[in-house]
């Protein structure tokens, strides 16, 4: 994605009168290889899921570029886009909100397979049974509805209807923070196992911090639609450079898969109808100066890590700090 922007005009009254502009994604680049997954964090509300679904074209980017394999998404017309669905999908957070109630779990499955043309009527049925499989379901399961499952099960219907088609791109918006603690680490075992076999990209946008340490290979911090901070997994956690980065980690009880582990950060972030000029954290960094008011800082490379702050050079080594007791 290059330059991703998502702007959304703000309404009110009868009449609809556009009182505004919410810039929900604000020019935002990042790439995903192949087989790899990129956590996208940050805290509600920072635009990590309207990044998510304009990189799918499932809301329309307000400007920006997507490429997937080097094939421009964003230019492509309705019908073509419809056809390159196959190569994208999403799994989203309520696993029974994203299924029709009114399809049994092989019709939710076989749909894509026949819509794309990777199946057809007289093999469906094998494909669906294969797909099941691989995702921990029974095959008895394929003739029931999705309200006979639990929420875990249903994750893995959705799981599956997301895969059936072998896409190269999955967008995993929140597909454990629904889920018992006990289930979360299943589901998320599972997406590892079939991008194994598939070798997908995958976006995962999330706000818990030890399921993006199991998961994810590198971590790109969102803060009111920009990202401020983007490095290898283990490198955002040995040394976060972003104030903002080290605020969430701070709030992170617990770095540990399965954990329950809601991020918040001291104060509430500012309207993104009227961002904060200069660096938008500014009202809220402990380090802030009087160029953070003015300036905006860009992302630049500080050692592995990309980081949008004037004093990114001045990040405490792990050293400095005192060492962070882990369970
Ligand atoms: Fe804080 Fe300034 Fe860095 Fe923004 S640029 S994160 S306000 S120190
Ligand atoms: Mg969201």
């Amino acid at each position: 994605a290059r330059g991703l922007v998502k702007t959304f005009d703000v309404r009110r009254g009868l009449l609809r009168r556009r009182v505004g502009a919410v810039q929900a994604v604000a020019d935002v680049s990042f790439s995903v290889g192949a087989g790899e997954t990129l956590a996208l964090v940050g805290e509600s509300g920072c635009g990590k899921s309207t990044l998510g679904r304009a990189a799918l074209r499932l809301i329309e980017p307000t400007a920006g570029e997507v490429l997937l394999d080097g094939r421009s998404l964003t230019a492509l017309p309705p019908g073509a886009l419809r056809a390159a669905r196959r190569d994208m999908q999403i799994i989203f957070q309520d696993p029974f909100g994203a299924l029709n109630p009114r399809m049994t779990v092989a019709e939710t499955l076989a749909e894509p397979m026949l819509l794309h043309g990777l199946a057809d009527a007289g093999d469906v049925g094998d494909r669906v049974r294969a797909l099941l499989a691989a995702c921990g379901m029974q095959p008895f399961h394929a003739g029931r509805y999705p309200h006979e499952f639990s929420g875990g099960q249903r994750q893995r219907i959705g799981v599956a209807r997301a895969l059936a088609t072998r896409p190269r791109l999955v967008v995993c918006d929140e597909p454990v923070s629904a889920l018992d603690v006990s289930v979360q680490a299943q589901i998320v075992n599972l997406l590892q196992d079939l991008q194994a076999e598939i070798g997908a990209a995958y976006l995962f946008i999330s706000h818990d911090l030890a399921v993006v340490r199991h998961i994810a290979a590198r971590v790109a911090v969102m803060y009111l639609g920009r990202i401020v901070e983007t490095a290898p997994t283990a490198e955002i956690f040995a040394r976060p450079r972003h104030p903002y980065t080290r605020l969430l980690l701070e709030a992170a009880p617990r770095l540990r898969p399965g954990a329950r582990s809601r991020t918040v950060v001291e104060g509430d972030p500012p309207s993104a109808m009227a961002p904060p000029p200069g660096c938008a954290f500014h009202p809220r960094c402990p380090m802030a100066e009087a160029r953070c008011r003015i300036e905006r800082p860009q992302l630049g490379r500080v050692g592995g890590a990309d980081v949008a702050c004037h004093f990114a050079e001045a990040a405490p080594t792990p050293q400095d700090e005192a060492p962070q007791a882990e369970e």
